[in-house]
Parts: C-alpha cells; sequence; structure tokens
C-alpha cells in the first residue's frame, strides 16, 4: 500500500515481547507522537506485552486494542496461516494454556537451531546464552538474524533467512503447528474476533482460502501496509461478500529493515475504524 493519510487505528504491532524493538510502552508512546487513537499490539504467540502496554496507554491517551497474532499452519506443509486475535481477554485459560505449550516449543527449537549453527563453525555462544537465559521470551527466527547481522556474518536481516534460516538452509528447525480452526477457537474463548492476517502475503493463497474459507472467521486484514492497491481490493471484495469484517495495520517492528517507517502510516482511517465497530456491534460483538 501507498503510505496514507490521517490513520486513526493501527491493529497489527509487534514489542519486545515478540520480536519488535520497542518495549510495549515505548510503541505506545511512539503511537501518540504519530497521531494514532487507537493501537493494536499483536505479539507473536504471547500476550506478555500486553500488561505494561494497557498502563502506557492510559498515559499516552492512546486506546489500546489488546490482540495476540498466531502462528498457524499444518503439519508438513511450508505455508502458514497467521491468525490475528483482536480485543482479546489475556488472562483466558485456554489461551493461556496454549501460548505457554507453544513458548516451551519455541525456547527447545531457538536452541536447536543454535546448535545447527554451531555444527557448520559460527560462533553461537553468546546468542545461545541469551537464548538460555530468557526462556520466558518468545523466541523466533529474528533473534537469530538480528544476533548474524551484529556478528558480520550476514550484511542484513534478509540476509540471514536467505543463508542461514529459510527452510532449507542449515540453521532451519521446523516449528510445531497449531491448526488454524485451533487458533480461532482459543482467540473466541477469550472473547476476541479473530482475523486472517495479511492475506496478500500468503503466496498459495488460492489454495489456502479453500482450506481456511469453511471456518468461522470474523475478518480479514484488508488495509495491510504491504498490500498493493489491487490486494486491498480483492480482500474488501472477499470480507463483504462473505460477510466478514475488514482490519488494517502496519505489522510495525520497530525501525529496521522493511518495518521501518511504517507505524502511523498504515492501517484504518477514522471513518475505517467505525465502521468495523458498527459491524461488529452488528453482529452482537462489542468492541466500543
Ligand atoms: P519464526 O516464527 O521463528 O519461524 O519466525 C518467523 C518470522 O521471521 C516472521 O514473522 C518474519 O518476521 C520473519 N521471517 C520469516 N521469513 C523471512 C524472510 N525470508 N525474510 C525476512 N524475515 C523473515
Ligand atoms: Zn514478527
Ligand atoms: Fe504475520
Ligand atoms: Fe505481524
Amino acid at each position: 500500500m501507498k503510505k496514507q493519510h490521517n490513520i486513526f487505528a493501527d491493529l497489527h504491532t509487534h514489542s519486545t515481547a515478540s520480536d519488535g524493538l520497542l518495549t510495549p510502552a515505548q510503541l505506545m508512546e511512539s503511537a501518540r507522537e504519530k497521531g494514532l487513537a487507537v493501537l493494536g499490539i499483536t505479539d507473536h504467540d504471547t500476550v506478555a506485552g500486553l500488561a505494561e502496554a494497557r498502563h502506557a496507554a492510559e498515559k499516552n491517551g492512546v486506546r489500546l486494542v489488546p490482540g495476540i497474532e498466531l502462528s498457524c499452519g499444518w503439519k508438513g506443509r511450508d505455508t502458514s496461516v497467521h491468525v490475528l486475535g483482536l480485543y482479546i481477554d489475556e488472562n483466558a485459560s485456554d489461551l493461556q494454556k496454549l501460548l505457554n505449550e507453544q513458548r516451551e516449543q519455541r525456547y527447545h527449537r531457538a536452541l536447536k537451531m543454535v546448535n545447527q549453527l554451531a555444527v557448520i563453525g559460527l560462533d553461537v555462544a553468546e546468542l545461545r546464552q541469551r537464548f538460555e537465559q530468557s526462556p520466558e521470551k518468545v523466541l523466533g527466527r529474528p533473534h537469530i538474524a538480528r544476533y548474524l547481522q551484529e556478528r558480520g556474518y550476514v550484511k542484513d536481516f534478509q540476509g540471514a533467512f536467505e543463508r542461514y534460516l529459510s527452510r532449507g538452509k542449515p540453521g532451519y528447525v521446523a516449528k510445531d503447528h497449531v491448526l488454524p480452526e485451533i487458533g480461532i477457537d482459543v482467540i473466541h474463548a477469550a472473547g476476541g474476533i479473530a482475523v486472517i492476517a495479511h492475506p496478500g502475503l500468503t503466496s498459495d493463497w488460492a489454495d489456502v482460502w479453500k482450506c481456511i474459507s469453511g471456518l468461522p472467521w470474523d475478518g480479514i486484514e484488508t488495509y495491510y501496509s504491504e498490500h498493493t492497491p489491487s490486494d486491498v481490493k480483492r480482500f474488501a471484495e472477499l470480507a463483504s461478500q462473505h460477510n466478514l469484517l475488514s482490519t488494517g495495520g502496519s505489522d510495525y517492528h520497530g525501525e529496521y529493515g522493511k518495518h521501518a517507517d511504517r507505524l502511523g502510516n498504515y492501517g484504518l482511517t477514522q471513518e475505517l475504524y467505525y465502521d468495523l465497530v458498527n459491524q461488529c456491534a452488528e453482529k452482537g460483538i462489542n468492541i466500543a
């Protein structure tokens, strides 16, 4: 998408609770500086940043939308489906249980990836130590990519994926998959709405849509920062055909790589945000 003006609500961002660079409080402060009235924090597979975010939201006069981005998929299949949960109660027990299991799996996976990199001769002792000291964090490939960049093994973040971390490369370890329908159920049990994240980034979207179109989705992330104008058009149409909401957000992770400069420039205008609120009300979901 082109940079937009008058963005009122950004319903997709990441903090240090997952792989973002800003703490939840810093993210809220930046949201205020960028003129956002509503900010959704949707860390990957964790709600650990939301308590701090809530505090900071109040201080900065920004409305927090408590959220999450669950990495879902199918065993043996390359494609993943990211499921956004918005307006969730982060203390819901099913959600907490799923996230604890996921975090543990990610911790073991991260150490496996580090070991594989050590086997091919990279000095990853410091990274291993960082990981071992933070079992409470949701560890992922971006943490490794940044380390490889810091150490000069690759010239940039992207290069770390190309050389070491993508499927088939020496550092890669597959994740255990949570089925999209499980993700949706858990989000619903937590009182939230379940939204298909960034469908335009899914390379085999037509196949994926066949697999997931029958699931009880509430919405599609139509207004996503990396969607082209034609993506926005086709997903807005798909949403209205299937009586789904359209949400929107930047996927801001802090000022690095492709995520830089996104905050405040992508998401929903005030009009689109209130369309969302009103459509939720019509469906009996109260998010106001
Ligand atoms: P993980 O959940 O540990 O598998 O890491 C997935 C995250 O890594 C994604 O959310 C992206 O932020 C990032 N990522 C995955 N593939 C690439 C890639 N080819 N280039 C850059 N970032 C990527
Ligand atoms: Zn991320
Ligand atoms: Fe995503
Ligand atoms: Fe994201």
